[in-house]
């Protein structure tokens, strides 16, 4: 006679008939799951397995990473945001190598020693790669259970929290901890999604949240701050048909990523008038706005960022390249526009450079 409980056999048999074919799934390698998981985080499925494929694709194994250039792992995960998590697989890739022969570590305290492992991503290698009765909460987990034990209090506080992470565990069948916690995953992506599809759920019964009605009220959400609007200016600095760009120190925001000069708009200035004290600012350098590209709106973390971008050049003429004086930037470059392509920017200046290459104005320079 089977010791699962209704629940467990419910989800397990679902998974059972509709598991997808996903990277991670054809050998549960480690180091497989562990950068699989770690580029699903804030990434929709579909978008995150083309990163996933193109990722093992270049970095095979944990030995070809812990060699990989910063750089070109940057470049890979370009467009997916978050850049701290691929510094933090290089970090931890090189440890791993160094210190644990190259694997992620079966013990739970140890995996959690290194850089970017916290408890989802330890919990979601251990239990997939390993078979440990390690438990996971990610937003599917958190709707699926906040649905069937009608979770009340906001999803993402401490009572909440503390009651899903034990909860899942207790739900762990023993000795199949990696079925269990798939199917409880991928069933909250493909049936408990946002918009659930109760009409097709094989758990209905036991959904408390089914039962009283409040399906669209769980789980409850979490108190969200208002974005906060920032303007900022951002130029495109074109000398001998050459644009010039620089890469951000290490510390603050977008680390070591490249970009092209600018920052924020002052009180009492326009965009116009900040790109060019920026650029005497942070490299000395006296430029004047040829003509405004484009104005880019998109949103970083809890801001809400209007980007003026402007077409610059030198106020005088310099028969050669002249060289900036860099206090806001580690390294700069003059790169033709389809250099471009090589370096790794921050999102809206990934978006300002494809608006140029689809712009005829342009065309003399892209
Ligand atoms: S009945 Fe609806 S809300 Fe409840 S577990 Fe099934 S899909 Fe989710």
């Amino acid at each position: 006679m089977s010791d699962l409980t209704p629940l467990q056999k419910t989800l397990l048999d679902w998974f059972e008939e509709n598991r997808r074919d996903l990277p991670w799934r054809k050998r549960y390698d480690p180091y497989e799951v562990w950068i699989s998981e770690v580029i699903l985080q804030q990434t929709q499925m579909d978008r995150g397995v083309q990163y996933i494929e193109r990722f093992l694709e270049r970095f095979p194994t944990m030995e070809s990473l812990a060699e990989a250039d910063e750089e070109e792992v940057l470049k890979l995960w370009e467009g997916l945001g978050y850049y701290a998590r691929a510094r933090n697989l290089l970090l931890a890739a090189r440890q791993m190598v160094a210190e644990h022969g190259g694997t992620f570590p079966e013990d739970v305290q140890t995996a959690r020693a290194l850089p970017g492992v916290g408890r989802y991503t330890a919990g979601a290698v251990l239990s997939q790669a390993y078979n440990q009765e390690e438990p996971i909460v990610d937003a599917n987990v958190e709707r699926v259970l906040s649905r069937l034990f009608d979770v009340d209090a906001p999803i993402k506080s401490s009572q909440a929290q503390s009651f899903l992470w034990e909860t899942a565990r207790s739900l762990i069948p023993k000795g199949r901890a990696r079925e269990f916690n798939q199917a409880i995953m991928e069933f909250g992506n493909l049936i408990c999604g946002k918009k659930p599809s109760c009409m097709l759920c094989p758990l209905t019964e036991q959904c408390e949240a089914h039962y009283l009605g409040i399906v669209d009220h769980r789980p409850v959400p979490a108190e969200r701050r208002p974005a906060v609007p920032v303007e900022v200016a951002s130029g495109v600095l074109v000398h001998k048909g050459y644009i010039f760009i620089q890469k951000r120190p290490e510390d603050g925001v977008w680390p070591g990523l490249w970009e092209f000069p600018g920052g924020n708009v002052e009180k009492g200035e326009t965009p116009a008038e900040c790109v060019v004290r920026e650029f005497m600012e942070e490299l000395e350098w006296d430029v004047e706005t040829a003509e405004k590209i484009a104005i880019i709106r998109h949103g970083y973390t809890t801001f809400k960022v209007t980007l003026s971008a402007f077409l610059l050049r030198f106020k005088d003429e310099h028969e050669g390249w002249p060289e900036p004086v860099l206090h806001a930037a580690t390294e700069g470059q003059w790169v033709s526009f389809a250099e471009l392509g090589k370096y790794t920017f921050p999102a809206g200046h990934r978006k300002l450079i494809d608006m140029i290459a689809r712009d005829m104005r342009y065309a003399w320079f892209v």
